[in-house]
């Protein structure tokens, strides 16, 4: 089923990814409320992941040696620049998550370009790394959006869902080497766990799905995406999968995949670079 030609032969590749939201999904959540601004319990919510589960995560990932992406909105890497600091001396790749996690879709082309180029310049300024990664926060982005990043040295996104390979994505007609490593909300860690009283998360209640259960999509997910030598982008949220109960999740399924030989485990540079490399354009 057209798989992908991995390096060294291997037969699949997994992306690890975690999307540092922090406190923006919540504030921005209560500005849709009454008296929202006044809501601090659901920050709390997103505050529990800088605070203390991105750093469960960094020591899960050392110990089965494996190096991740986190994408951070720039406010977050505001308020928390030591850990992000720690992520990128860890040798984490730092990827771009909007500024206050922002949805993309309506905003002008001048707004685009502001928030991407100010987010860019803070994780740069941080870390030292060339930020060439994006994950587009809070549903959709623009027609425009692929071409603002692509100008300005973005090399990768991970937003879409249409395919379980990578592909160039299209710009005014043309394939580029921006190249799009799909994800999918099945390996998203928000849609199965996730859960606020008020605001509510998800809107119509009722969703704590069985960790059990859970490990088992993700699980089953992986095997099929390797039996087809595809790409698979685990979405993570630290605040969710970095409990103390839903960290194992995250151990059982670095155990698995790290101890397979043919896996290739990669950041999503990494993967886009190979993919770039390899699979010129009008290819397939
Ligand atoms: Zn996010």
């Amino acid at each position: 089923m057209n798989g992908i030609k991995w390096p060294e032969g291997k037969k699949s590749a997994v992306m690890f990814s975690f999307d540092v939201d922090g406190d923006t999904t919540w504030e921005n959540g209560n500005k849709g409320l009454p008296n929202g601004e006044k809501y601090i319990k659901s920050l709390s919510v997103g505050q529990y992941g800088p605070k203390r589960c991105v750093d469960r995560i960094m020591d899960m990932l050392e110990r089965y040696n494996v190096r991740a992406t986190f994408f951070v909105p720039g406010l977050t890497a505001e308020r928390y620049p030591e850990l992000i600091k720690r992520i990128a001396e860890a040798g984490h790749e730092l990827g771009h998550h909007g500024y206050a996690h922002e949805r993309f879709a309506g905003r002008t082309v001048e707004e685009q370009i502001e928030i991407i180029e100010k987010s860019k310049k803070i994780l740069e300024d941080l870390t030292g790394q060339d930020i060439t990664g994006f994950r587009t926060p809070s549903g959709d982005w623009s027609i425009e959006t692929p071409g603002l990043l692509y100008e300005r040295g973005f090399r990768y996104s991970s937003s879409m869902r249409g395919d379980d390979r990578p592909y160039r994505t299209v710009i005014d007609g043309e394939e580029t080497d921006l190249i799009e490593i799909p994800t999918k909300w099945e390996v998203d860690d928000y849609v199965a766990m996730a859960y606020n009283m008020y605001p509510a998360e998800p809107a119509g209640q009722d969703r704590i799905s069985c960790y059990r259960c859970v490990e088992d999509n993700f699980m089953r997910e992986f095997e099929g995406h390797h039996r087809y030598g595809l790409c698979i982008s685990f979405m993570s949220h630290p605040q969710v999968i970095g409990s103390p109960g839903r960290i194992r999740i995250l151990d059982h399924l670095l155990k698995e995949i790290t101890s397979r030989e043919d896996v290739w485990v990669a950041t999503g540079s990494e993967i886009a670079d190979w993919y770039r490399d390899n699979y010129p354009k009008g290819g397939k």
